[in-house]
C-alpha cells in the first residue's frame, strides 16, 4: 500500500532527549512516494542524514564509544583516534565534544573538502594523508592505529574491525526498521563501507523473519560483490562514491547474513541522487543514491506491492563541490546526467 502524502507534521511521541547522544537514532523512515508510485513497489528510506551529526555514522560512533566506556577503555579527558572517510570522524568529534574527549581524525586526501573542512570547524585534530592502498603503511587506517598506539590514554575506534559498530545497528537501526514497518518488509538493501550497517540491520531483520531478503549493493571498485559471488576479493572498475566500497573483508562484514549481491555504476547512482533531489525533495549524498538505486532494482524483481527498505546515509551538502557541481561531474565522466528513470535498468554488470 502506498501511503498518502503526510497531512500533518506530527510524529508522536514527542520526547526530550539527552544531548547529542540522546538525539542519535530514531530517524524517520521516509516513503519515496514518487519512486514507489512509478515502480508500483514501496521503497522506504531510513533518513540517517537527520542524525545530529548528519550521517548514519553517528550510530556507530555512539556504539563504539559506549562500548569502550563500559569496558574501561576510555577515560574522561582521553583521546579518540580514527581513520575515516569523514563521517565517522565528524560523529566521533561531536560525541567527543559532548563527553569530554579530544579527537584525532585521519582522512585520506581524496575525500570531499566539505567533510575535511567540517572536521576542522567542529574541533577535530585533522590529519590529512595521501590516499594510498591498504597495503601501504601510509594508508589512513594504519596511520590512525600508530597515532593511537603512541598517544597516552587513547582509544583507536577501529570502525572496520570493532564489532560494536555492527552490534549498534543490530540493536538500533534494524529494530527501528522492523518496528516502523510493522514487520511488513520484503527486502533490505545497502552498500557497505565498514559493513556495520548492512550486517547489523540484516541480522536484526533475519532474527525476526528469516525470509526478509538482504541485499548488498556494491559500488564498482569494491571487492565484496565478487567475494559474495565467487569467494574472491577481486575488485573491478572504480568509483568516486565516498564512504562505501571496500577491498578487504572486515570483521563487521564477515559472516553477515546476506542473500544477494548486486553492483551498480556511479553514473546511475549519481543520476539517482539528482532524481531524488528533484522529485522527492531529498538532498542526499552518493551512497544514498546507490542505495536507493539498489533498492529500486531489487523491488522491481519482487511482486507488485512489495516493500523494500534502504538507507539515506548522509546529506548532499557534504558533496556540493562534487556531485552537485557540473565541472566536477564533467571532469570525472559523470556528465550528462540521465533525467528520467531509465537508469533503473542496469548499465553495468
Ligand atoms: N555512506 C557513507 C556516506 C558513509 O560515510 C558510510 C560509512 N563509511 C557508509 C555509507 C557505509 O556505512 P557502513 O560503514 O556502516 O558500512
Amino acid at each position: 500500500m502506498i501511503l498518502a502524502r503526510m497531512q500533518s507534521f506530527d510524529r508522536t511521541p514527542k520526547q526530550i532527549v539527552g544531548g547529542f547522544s540522546g538525539a542519535v537514532g530514531n530517524t524517520p523512515l521516509i516513503e519515496l512516494s514518487r519512486l514507489s508510485a512509478l515502480i508500483k513497489r514501496r521503497v522506504l528510506a531510513k533518513a540517517e542524514f537527520l542524525n545530529p551529526g548528519g550521517s548514519v555514522k553517528d550510530r556507530a560512533a555512539k556504539g563504539i564509544v559506549d562500548d569502550a566506556e563500559a569496558g574501561g577503555l576510555l577515560q574522561r579527558g582521553g583521546t579518540i583516534v580514527e581513520g575515516t572517510a569523514g563521517n565517522t570522524g565528524i560523529a566521533l568529534t561531536l560525541l567527543g565534544n559532548e563527553r569530554g574527549y579530544r579527537c584525532i581524525i585521519v582522512v585520506p586526501d581524496d575525500q570531499s573538502q566539505e567533510k575535511i573542512g567540517l572536521l576542522a570547524t567542529i574541533g577535530a585534530d585533522v590529519r590529512v594523508v595521501p590516499a594510498v592502498p591498504f597495503t601501504d603503511g601510509q594508508n589512513y587506517y594504519h596511520v590512525a592505529r600508530r597515532i593511537a598506539e603512541s598517544t597516552p590514554n587513547a582509544l583507536w575506534a577501529n570502525q572496520f574491525e570493532n564489532v560494536a559498530n555492527r552490534r549498534c545497528h543490530e540493536r538500533s537501526t534494524g529494530v527501528e526498521i522492523w518496528e516502523q514497518t510493522g514487520g511488513e518488509i520484503d527486502a533490505f538493501v545497502a552498500a557497505a563501507g565498514t559493513g556495520g550497517t548492512l550486517a547489523g540491520v540484516s541480522a536484526a531483520l533475519k532474527a525476526r523473519r528469516d525470509t526478509v531478503r538482504t541485499v548488498l549493493c556494491d559500488p564498482m571498485g569494491s571487492s565484496l560483490y565478487n567475494y559474495l559471488h565467487r569467494g574472491e576479493l577481486s575488485p573491478e572498475g572504480e568509483s568516486d562514491l565516498e564512504g562505501i566500497g571496500i577491498k578487504r573483508l572486515t570483521a563487521n562484514f564477515a559472516g553477515a547474513p546476506i542473500d544477494k549481491a548486486i553492483r551498480a555504476e556511479d553514473n546511475d547512482a549519481i543520476a539517482m541522487v539528482h532524481w531524488l533531489l528533484r522529485n522527492e525533495g531529498l538532498f542526499v549524498g552518493g551512497s544514498s543514491g546507490l542505495n536507493v538505486l539498489g533498492a529500486a532494482r531489487t523491488a522491481r524483481e519482487l511482486p507488485e506491492g512489495a516493500t523494500v527498505v534502504t538507507i539515506l546515509c548522509d546529506g548532499g551538502d557534504r558533496y556540493r563541490s562534487r556531485l552537485f557541481n557540473e565541472s566536477w561531474l564533467r571532469e570525472n565522466g559523470h556528465w550528462p546526467l540521465s533525467d528520467d528513470l531509465s537508469f533503473l535498468d542496469p548499465t553495468g554488470s
